[in-house]
């Protein structure tokens, strides 16, 4: 395919360190492919498309990480330059060989990891609008932020997604389904509707404790768990509030990650501790696409990361796994699980969270085939 020379407005390039001094630049992008060939580009945070040419129809949208090329080692190097300058000399390269207006880069220190989706640690990831499913989307101005792994790198990156956590997030409706079909299961929003709550507040445990702060608190320890064991992570969400929807999160998910993981807790009113379930897809939706194309990996994760948790001595509900119409599974294209680990009277210190990590990391180890 052959990048055209438009008006491509490239962020967040990336430079590695090639094997002979050289520095490879490479980009994430998000471009479209026409019949004759990229027209596009978009980078995180970039502003600006270029004009797709009226007699090329889009074919497919996609998303990746383009290598723009080698600079030579006789440009300088991050060592023997002053940081602005060697900026400098990389922009210009990425220019001439992009054809690009204008470019940023982002100088990766050395060693630095850079996951497959060309994001390095700490970026910050919005909701494109280009990608499929976004425009479904009502609240998306949030951030979800990229942890890379250091070492013992497995280069599979998994989305971690504290349940709830977006304030107004229940004053706001999406569609239940893409193709607006209506919802086939209760759930915090009722069977037959066509529209869901876009992020419902959560359930509050029986010592007073809201399930949003919870899932946060699994989040980061989860996270820190998969780090070390060599997974990139990405946060949905990194903090207290996060404003993207439940079809942002996906979404977001779909197009950076390799995996789905939304972490809850089960508002079910019982009087004891039930144990850990997933949410499978009802039957009723595995003719709707995406979910018709990505179910059975959704409940292979979801056994899986049961499989996991019972390693370490975790109690699975009985019922498990219980099919439920969720937004998340509606929008996945990867593998996508709604993992529930108990409900509102289950302990939730932080030893308890730190043996379901455990047990969560062994079922994704699992999934992989590690
Ligand atoms: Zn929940």
């Amino acid at each position: 395919m052959k990048i055209y020379r438009s008006i491509a407005f490239l962020a967040a390039a990336v430079l590695l360190t090639g094997p002979a001094g050289s520095v490879v630049i490479s980009a994430r992008a998000e471009y479209l492919v026409y019949s004759g060939g990229i027209t596009s580009k978009s980078g995180p945070g970039a502003g600006s498309l270029s004009e797709a040419p009226a007699e090329a129809p889009a074919s497919t949208a996609q998303t990746g990480v383009i290598t723009i090329g080698e600079m030579p080692a006789a440009n300088g190097s991050q060592a023997d330059l002053p940081a602005e300058t060697w900026a400098a000399q990389a922009e210009a390269f990425l220019s001439a060989e992009t054809g690009a207006v204008s470019v940023q880069t982002q100088d990766t220190a050395a060693g630095e990891a850079v996951a497959k989706n060309g994001y390095h640690n700490g970026a910050r990831i919005g909701l494109n609008s280009a990608w499929q499913f976004a425009y479904h989307s009502a609240i998306h101005t949030g951030e979800a932020v990229m942890y890379t792994a250091s070492s013992g790198r497995k280069d599979r990156i998994v989305a971690v997604n504290a349940g709830h956590g977006t304030a107004g997030g229940e004053s706001v409706k999406t569609l239940c389904h893409p193709d607006g079909t209506k919802k086939v299961t209760g759930g915090s929003t009722a069977a037959g509707a066509v529209k869901a709550t876009a992020v419902s507040s959560g359930m509050v445990f029986q010592d007073g404790t809201r399930e949003s702060a919870v899932t946060l608190r699994m989040a980061r320890i989860l996270r820190d768990r998969l780090l070390a064991e060599g997974y990139d992570v990405l946060m949905i969400r990194d903090g207290d509030d996060v404003q993207l929807d439940n079809i942002a999160r996906t979404v977001i998910s779909n197009n950076t990650a390799d995996i789905h993981i939304a972490l809850h807790w089960d508002g079910d009113g019982l009087s004891y501790d039930k144990g850990a379930f997933y949410m499978s897809v009802p039957d009723a939706l595995k003719s709707m696409e995406p979910v018709k194309s990505c179910w059975q990996q959704h409940e292979a994760l979801g056994n899986a990361l049961i499989s996991g948790l019972q390693t370490q001595g975790i109690k699975i509900w009985g019922s498990n796994p219980l099919d439920m119409d969720l937004t998340q599974t509606s929008y996945s294209t990867i593998p996508s699980v709604d993992i529930e680990l108990g409900n509102q009277c289950s302990d939730h210190s932080d030893a308890r969270l730190a043996a379901e990590a455990e047990g969560l990391v062994r079922g994704i180890g699992v999934f992989f085939g590690f």
